[in-house]
């Protein structure tokens, strides 16, 4: 058994307490040395708007698992509640036990417990090594079994996960990652607030009352429409791609318009009862910092409890 290194409160129990909607940042692990100092800009200038946590992806390589394992251990010691993601793809059962316990070691004992995609993508079809998990699910009974004092969370796709197309069995999968342990889930971003709300309702008719925080990333530049459809299969309402068509060209009026979109958006899920916000900063602080600012000011007192 694992020594308790669990923080005094740990998100399940702020999410129980759902006092305010919850603050939440997701960092990169960097890969250069000039990606270091981008990413200590953007903490820098994030931490000051009291994250409840800060999460840090996780690579398929294991260098890439290395500098994510170091990066976590920096934001721990920073004193942030900090949250290591944990892919199961191209690992073995043993490797990823080793992972939990390495991750304990370094004070992490938030786990978002994802699958990882193959080499070609979401849509590639996944194959399981035969020493390692079949998905996310496995992968959350085996956090608590190596660390049963660790929070865990999943992830949830409001637009559908491009390999499932089936909108009720990624309810039925979200509500199995509940039932294995999970408590909490965070969705891909997403740009259309009633695929949010038709999720959380499906995952509920199962009777799941798993917390569901909505992952946001505003539309910052032209090109990026085209690349989160091609990633993540994320739909961009024909409106919105309309407005920012018309304006292509002006990256100050893309900009401006994104993160109008991502402030209404921010404020109908929070006006629907969203218990977060997660916001995928690409380890930069700009938009982020603007994009917080404003819904704050829509929704005055809202975090101030
Ligand atoms: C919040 C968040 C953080 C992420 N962080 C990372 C990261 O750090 N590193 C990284 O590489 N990727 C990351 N991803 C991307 C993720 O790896 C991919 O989206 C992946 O395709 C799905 O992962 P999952 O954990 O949802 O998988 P699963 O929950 O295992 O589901 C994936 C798909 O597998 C199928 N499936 C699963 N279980 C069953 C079942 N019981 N029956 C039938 N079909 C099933 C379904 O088609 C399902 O949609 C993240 C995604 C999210 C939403």
């Amino acid at each position: 058994m694992l020594s308790s290194t669990r923080p005094a409160e740990t998100i399940a129990d702020l999410l129980t307490r759902a006092e305010r909607p919850l603050t939440s940042f997701e960092f990169m692990p960097p890969r250069s040395e000039e990606d270091v100092y981008r990413l200590w800009r953007a903490t820098d200038a994030l931490v000051p708007l009291s994250p409840d946590f800060i999460s840090v992806t996780y690579g398929a390589n294991g260098s890439s698992r290395d500098r994510t394992l170091r990066c976590t251990r920096h934001m721990v010691a920073s004193g942030l509640r900090t949250v290591g993601h944990l892919t199961a793809v191209s690992q073995s059962v043993a490797e990823l036990e080793q992972a939990v316990r390495d991750y304990h070691d370094a004070g992490v004992d938030h786990i978002l417990a994802i699958r990882g995609d193959m080499p070609g993508g979401a849509t590639e079809p996944w194959l399981a090594r035969p020493d390692g998990l079949a998905n996310a699910t496995d992968l959350v009974r085996l956090v608590h079994r190596v660390n049963p004092d660790a929070c865990v969370g999943v992830g949830a796709f409001p637009d559908c996960h491009p390999a499932s197309g089936d909108l009720d069995l990624d309810a039925r999968i979200l509500a199995d990652k509940a039932e294995a342990g999970a408590s909490y889930a965070i969705t891909q971003l997403f740009f259309i607030p009633e695929h949010y709300t038709d999720l959380v309702a499906r995952v509920r008719a199962l009777g799941c009352d798993i917390p569901i925080i909505p992952g946001i990333m505003p539309i910052t530049s032209f090109g990026q429409i085209r690349r989160f459809g091609e990633l993540s299969g994320t739909d961009v309402p024909a409106d919105l791609v309309a407005r920012l068509s018309e304006v292509a060209e002006d990256r100050a009026a893309v900009r401006a318009i994104g993160l109008e979109a991502a402030a209404r958006l921010c404020c109908r899920l929070l006006d629907q009862g969203a218990p977060g916000l997660h916001y995928y900063t690409l380890n930069r602080s700009r938009a982020t910092t603007e994009l917080h600012a404003m819904v704050r000011d829509r929704r005055p007192g809202m975090w101030d409890r």
